[in-house]
């Protein structure tokens, strides 16, 4: 099998930074962007993104009383941005129930020895304009990433160079960056935000959409392990509209930024302060797990959680859909739509470790299925101490135990000794649906739902497994609902 070993930033977003900071070192620069900007204007226009839907100016429904009582179940960046935006909005009786004593979901910083160790979400690319500003505006400090890369091939060390030629030529990776790029502006569907109305090409799995789109096969080659390996699945079964919208996303951060700023942004108090943030401007219960909804014909909705039952006029759905079959008096269409939605089982693990190098390192193994409950990536943020976090995905049904004693033996494997494990978190990760489920209308169906019942839903398999999207649709879906 071969096995690459890249340096990279500990993040999803950073393994494509790696391939795209190798692209830009090996591919000159400035002529890049020389050749891109001549591009963009003889195209009659400049990038945009998924994540620029956001905006905060716009028309407001002011039909709907501000009064309303409205529940929010779900303190995930997804229900507590719909929070804020109808605090902004001017929405006074808003209550957001979170099951967890802390608020964030799948934001999750862990403190040690009073650093920031991300568990969760960790970077923001620099396109998200919208969802930047937004952090500034709460006064969330936000700094580039400084990422080093380079890369090992069984233990040894490779250059960007040799990496990238070991397939493709500098030519060829060019020329499909820029293929990409051009594919998305006349696939407006891919910049927008969701994922509705995908043209069937794009519901196609990866490897079926890029036999029809060889152009796009280079740069889809060089960051598939980087997919993979963050659990965003396999080319042989996901929707392409997933890898592209990041492709689309990760080629207009490199376009508009250049290597040299640090291609991705990320919170140095940690992502959770952020959250915390957000929470702070409405009526947050945490630690209050929502056991039953019940909606009935006049509109009103009944919510109890493990102290009481509390009545409301609208509802907005913040925690993974699926789950919500357990408390929601579900239709049968919703409950069709929710258990149509799939994961990838992942784990992360903070550790203080001796014997591994002070660096980030990838290990992509492979792109094929057989490379899960093996190590996958291990970081060492702040290079002058020795505690480490480690990315797994991992075949549901294995024990925690049985995990930690892998992420153990990966590690012993690369010639390191776990000396202390401090915090193992389990994920579900990268909600999606199928390429029939999504050709036949998957998000068409949900989109027709929001709203009936009094009842909307929002989250991340909605707006993709990213914070800022995430944040967009709840955002957007408040602007246009409320
Ligand atoms: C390891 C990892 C790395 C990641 N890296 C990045 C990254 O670098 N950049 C990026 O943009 N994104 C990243 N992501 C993805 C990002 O974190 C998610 O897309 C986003 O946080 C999802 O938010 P959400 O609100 O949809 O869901 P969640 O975060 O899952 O929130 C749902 C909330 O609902 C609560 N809940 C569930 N049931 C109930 C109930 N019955 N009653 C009350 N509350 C309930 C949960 O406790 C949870 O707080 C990463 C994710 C992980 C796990």
């Amino acid at each position: 099998m071969k096995i690459f070993y890249y340096q990279t930033t500990p993040t999803i977003g950073g393994r494509n930074s790696a391939s795209f900071n190798s692209l830009f070192n090996l591919l000159a620069l400035p002529t890049l962007i020389l050749l891109t900007s001549t591009l963009f204007s003889i195209a009659g226009c400049g990038p945009s993104s998924n994540g620029k839907t956001v905006s905060i100016n716009s028309t407001e429904k002011t039909s709907l009383g501000k009064d309303q009582r409205i529940a929010i179940i779900g303190g995930g960046v997804a229900g507590l941005s719909a929070a804020y935006r109808l605090n902004q909005k001017g929405y006074t009786n808003v209550v957001v129930f979170e099951k967890s004593n802390r608020v964030g979901g799948k934001v999750s910083t862990f403190f040690y020895d009073g650093l920031a160790y991300e568990t969760g979400a960790i970077v923001v690319s620099p396109h998200f304009t919208d969802f930047i500003k937004l952090a500034r505006e709460v006064g969330i400090e936000i700094k580039g990433y400084p990422g080093e890369f380079s890369y090992f091939e069984n233990g040894d060390h490779m250059s960007h160079k040799q990496f990238l030629n070991s397939e493709f030529s500098q030519w060829e990776i060019l020329t499909s960056m820029v293929s990409t790029y051009f594919y998305s502006l006349r696939h407006p569907e891919i910049a927008r935000n969701g994922f509705k109305d995908i043209p069937e090409e794009l519901t196609l799995p990866m490897n079926a959409f890029l036999l029809e789109n060889p152009s796009l096969v280079p740069l889809a080659r060089l960051l598939e392990p980087g997919f993979v390996t963050f659990g965003y699945g396999y080319y042989n079964q996901i929707p392409a509209i997933y890898y592209l919208k990041e492709m689309h996303s990760t080629v207009l951060s490199m376009f508009a930024e250049g290597p040299e700023t640090g291609a991705y942004f990320y919170f140095p108090e940690g992502y959770s302060t952020l959250m915390q943030r957000l929470a702070s401007y409405s009526d947050v219960k945490t630690a209050t797990p929502v056991t039953k909804v019940s909606r009935n014909d006049k509109g009103i909705i009944k919510v109890t959680t493990n102290n009481e039952t509390t009545e409301f006029d609208k509802l907005i759905i913040a925690t993974p859909l699926d789950t919500a079959v357990s408390y929601l008096d579900t239709s049968n269409e919703e409950k069709e739509l929710f258990e149509m939605i799939h994961y990838y089982n992942y784990y992360t693990l903070v550790f203080r470790a001796s014997g591994l190098p002070k660096e980030t390192i990838s290990l992509a193994t492979n792109t094929k299925p057989d490379f899960v409950d093996n190590l996958m990536m291990f970081g060492n943020p702040y290079k002058d101490n020795d505690v480490y976090i480690a990315y797994m995905q991992v075949s549901v049904g294995t024990s925690d135990d049985k995990v930690l004693h892998n992420f153990i033996k990966g590690v012993e494997n690369l010639g390191g000794k776990v000396e202390k494990s401090l915090k193992l978190s389990q994920w579900s990760y990268f909600p999606h649906v199928s390429s029939s489920a999504m050709k036949s209308g998957y998000f068409e169906k949900l989109g027709s739902l929001q709203g009936k019942r009094n009842t909307y839903y929002v989250g991340s398999v909605l707006g993709h497994e990213f914070v800022p999207t995430t944040a967009a649709y709840s955002i957007n879906l408040i602007d246009r609902e409320f």
